[in-house]
């Protein structure tokens, strides 16, 4: 049988970000990927983005995750020879005054002067923005299909890559390591994302995924170098192609896309964009959403070495490289989880 220290089931961001950091501590880590799913790191938009939303809500553990992101993605491209992060930065034109009042007197209120600039009224020729708008600075996108394929061939390299399905039934788990097949490791971890709802270990965690689905277009003479967000957002992916986005459905978690999101994007941007576009693509994936909107991270209640990673959920790509150094350290230097992140705090939920 061959003897790995780590079993990792999935390649998305969860799986490809955790293996990695394994590695680099010298672990031998065995991944199973099966790349015949829809995954919906394959179609995310990438957006990472310190301060979001109506109330100008600073991103949980923003000021920790965003520089050890940064550093940690600059390393990665470095190490891979490759180029996924782009900090663009982000414009946020007013909708209308009373909007412009309300950014005002919370960038005011609270300490955001780290990230947020004022822009000045027709800063902006090729959308509408009579008013100004808000500039977000540390905000920008990863090209996550380029990130993953970097580290596929990493793995392919440094570590033991299977394209296989995980048959959940063919797992046994005794007190000290698992066997899968001809495999065995001291540890197996989880990455499956949504489909964490198949896995009879973990499906139990309050996962509450959102269907997503955005638009590949091309705009001629469209110069804005960051990503504009008014309701939906551009991102600028170079050679004249954007990616509209995003659609959130609770109600029909399932992977085609709809004429129906088609037109909830494209209606939106239309409110802002001056210049005529040409939808050339479209994309639907699943986030891994929580309920309490906190990953989860942890080990299964009844068996010491069963392992989760996932619940990313909207904003996988800033939070993955942190949180993946947090499993590392968990894993191979017993460090306690984050409480908010720890899956123990929904222990009361499990039953054999
Ligand atoms: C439309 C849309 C837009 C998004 N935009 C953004 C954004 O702008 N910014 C951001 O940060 N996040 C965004 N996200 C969220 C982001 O995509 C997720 O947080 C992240 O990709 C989740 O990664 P994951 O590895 O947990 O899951 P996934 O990417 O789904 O990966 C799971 C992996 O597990 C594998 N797998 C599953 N079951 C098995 C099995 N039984 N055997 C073997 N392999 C298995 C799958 O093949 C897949 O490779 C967006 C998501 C969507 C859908």
């Amino acid at each position: 049988m061959q003897q790995f220290d780590y079993i990792i089931v999935g390649q998305g961001i969860a799986g490809s970000l955790l293996a990695y950091q394994l590695i680099k501590a010298d672990k031998q880590v065995l991944i199973l990927n099966d790349e015949t799913l829809p995954t919906s790191s394959a179609v995310a938009g990438g957006i990472f983005n310190p301060i979001t939303g109506k109330n100008l809500d600073k991103t949980w553990l923003a000021d920790t995750l965003f520089p050890f992101f940064k550093a940690f993605s600059l390393s990665l491209e470095k190490e891979t020879h490759t180029s996924f992060y782009h900090e663009t930065n982000l414009f946020r034109p007013y909708a209308n005054e009373q909007q412009r009042k309300h950014f005002l007197k919370l960038t005011d209120e609270y300490d955001l002067d780290r990230y947020i600039r004022l822009v000045k009224p027709e800063a902006y020729s090729e959308i509408e923005n009579p008013l100004g708008g808000l500039y977000t600075s540390s905000a920008g996108w990863v090209d996550v299909p380029v990130m993953l394929e970097a580290l596929k061939q990493f793995f392919l390299q440094k570590a033991t890559y299977q394209p296989e399905k995980f048959d959940y039934q063919a797992l046994e788990i005794s007190k000290n390591s698992v066997a899968y097949k001809g495999f065995k490791a001291a540890k197996i971890v989880f990455c499956e994302g949504y489909y964490a709802s198949q896995n009879p270990y973990f499906k139990w965690l309050p996962f509450n995924p959102a269907k997503g689905e955005t638009l590949i277009a091309t705009i001629d003479n469209y110069s804005i170098k960051e990503i504009v967000n008014q309701g939906s957002w551009i991102i600028p992916l170079g050679d004249q192609q954007f990616r509209f986005g995003s659609t959130y459905i609770w109600n029909q978690l399932d992977w085609q896309t709809t004429d129906e999101s088609k037109e909830a994007i494209s209606s939106k941007i239309d409110k802002f964009l001056k210049l005529p576009y040409q939808i050339i693509d479209q994309q639907a994936g699943i986030r891994p959403t929580t309920k309490d909107r906190r990953p989860f991270l942890g080990n299964h209640p009844a068996y010491a070495n069963v392992y989760v990673f996932n619940g990313l959920g909207t904003k996988g790509v800033s939070l993955a490289p942190y949180f993946a150094q947090e499993m590392l350290f968990f894993l191979e230097k017993q460090k306690d989880l984050m409480p908010e992140s720890n899956i123990q705090r929904f222990y009361s939920l499990y039953s054999l």
